[in-house]
């Protein structure tokens, strides 16, 4: 006789460990995920785990404070650890962004963010290391931080195991199966399985899942470089998280002596399908980086790199996530295309995911935003106040 579930789970990175412990801890029934390799073993695993609340587009503003409380409170919310270390951070824009910046850091203090608009007197200030060259505008955001997303994930994963999910850690789902009355079965490497109710979150492997259902998700790999930079003894106590729009690139301390540098927008990279592979960077893309980032802390000239590595986002064409059911088929639900900002929203795609499943619709904001079927339907996410540079929000 086949396997029968009320909800499939498809992967095992920091958002479907999420959705399996917010569904349990619903109610949702008998609840299996299904990971191919290892929890946290897709983009999680190599995530730079900022936890910011700065976006141009309310509803993410909201989503990533409501996310940033879980953090700040993990233990007590959802058991273990998260590894969250509050930092701060600077948003460092040019001078045509200055609008845009004063007006999204109002829109984030009316909806509760701990966020101002800094002048370049108080930026020295704050950070006198720092060179404000091509700097116009600057928010600051002192609860903001980063995180350990393998930790996490795990935390997220065990907080399941706790309520009853059943995790199958090195099952592949391989098909989708489609009837008059909406999803009907997963076919895996490990037997099928019946269901009602299916959550992709596979990461950029979403697109070939619903592509077994007939639904194409635009979905597009790239491959990022980080470059460790290990900083030169006389630098001093950690700076904030730096999300230097200004020369793209975004610099968060890791330990005392590191900085993690990565590039700040999500398609400065290399398209690449081939997202399990471990690869090794560039030394021209990483040199580039450690270059933007002693560009910025001039007297870095001897921070030198420690090393390097790669891991892929999966960028939909507004690079904002998809999140909520699949038109036109009854029961299919996505949560992927998080474009390199999934991780910070993780603790809250778990919820809207969990309360559109067992209570029919998310509560925090409208899940019709982040449809899968906005691409085709051509309604794209966009902000009133946007910068001027290509970043995710
Ligand atoms: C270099 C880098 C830096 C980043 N920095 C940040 C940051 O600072 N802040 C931030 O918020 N976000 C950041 N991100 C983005 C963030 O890490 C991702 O958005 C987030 O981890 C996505 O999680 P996920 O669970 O949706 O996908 P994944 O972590 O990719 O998980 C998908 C899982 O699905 C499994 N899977 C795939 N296909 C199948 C199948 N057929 N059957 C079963 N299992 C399957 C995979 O093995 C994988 O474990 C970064 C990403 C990268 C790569």
């Amino acid at each position: 006789m086949a396997e029968v579930a009320d909800v499939v789970v498809i992967g095992g990175g920091c958002s479907g460990s999420s959705i399996g412990w917010q569904l349990a801890s619903r109610g949702a029934g008998r609840v299996v995920l299904l990971e191919k390799t290892a929890i946290a073993a897709g983009a999680t695993g190599r995530s730079s785990a900022v936890v910011r609340t700065h976006y141009t587009h309310p509803a993410l503003a909201q989503m990533s404070l409501a996310a940033l409380r879980v953090f700040e409170n993990f233990a007590e919310v959802v058991g273990g650890d998260a590894g969250f270390h509050r930092a701060g951070l600077l948003v460092l824009l040019g001078p045509e962004d200055a609008e845009a910046v004063a007006a999204n850091v109002a829109m984030h203090r009316e909806i509760g963010i701990d966020a101002c608009v800094l002048s370049l007197a108080e930026l020295h200030q704050l950070e006198p290391r720092l060179s404000v060259e091509g700097i116009g505008a600057v928010a600051w955001e002192p609860r903001s931080g980063y995180a350990d997303p393998v930790l996490a994930a795990a935390s997220f994963a065990e907080a399941g195991r706790r309520l009853g999910v059943d995790q199958r850690i090195g099952v592949t789902a391989h098909a989708l199966i489609v009837g008059t009355r909406g999803i009907q079965r997963v076919e895996t490497d490990g037997g099928s399985i019946e269901t009602r109710t299916v959550v992709v979150a596979a990461g950029y492997r979403t697109r070939e899942l619903l592509k077994s259902t007939g639904f194409d998700l635009p979905l597009q790999p790239i491959r990022h470089t980080i470059a460790i930079v290990q900083r030169s003894t006389g630098f001093g106590a950690p700076h904030a998280i730096i999300s230097d729009r200004v020369s793209g690139a975004y610099f968060r301390p890791e330990g005392t002596e590191l900085t993690l540098v990565g590039a700040s927008s999500p398609l400065d990279g290399t398209e690449d399908e081939a997202v399990e592979i471990d690869r090794s960077p560039a030394p021209a893309d990483e040199a580039a980086l450690v270059r933007r980032f002693c560009a910025r802390f001039p007297r870095e000239e001897r921070a030198s790199l420690r090393r390097g590595y790669t891991g892929v986002y999966d960028c939909t064409p507004d690079l904002q996530p998809v999140l909520g059911p699949v038109p036109g088929i009854d029961g299919l639900h996505v949560a992927a295309g998080f474009s390199g900002h999934g991780f910070k929203l993780s603790p809250i795609t778990g919820e809207l995911i969990a309360q559109q499943i067992v209570d029919g619709r998310a509560m925090l904001v409208d899940l019709g935003l982040f449809s899968p079927g906005r691409f085709a339907a051509q309604r794209l996410i966009s902000s009133t106040h946007a910068y001027s540079v290509a970043t995710h929000g």
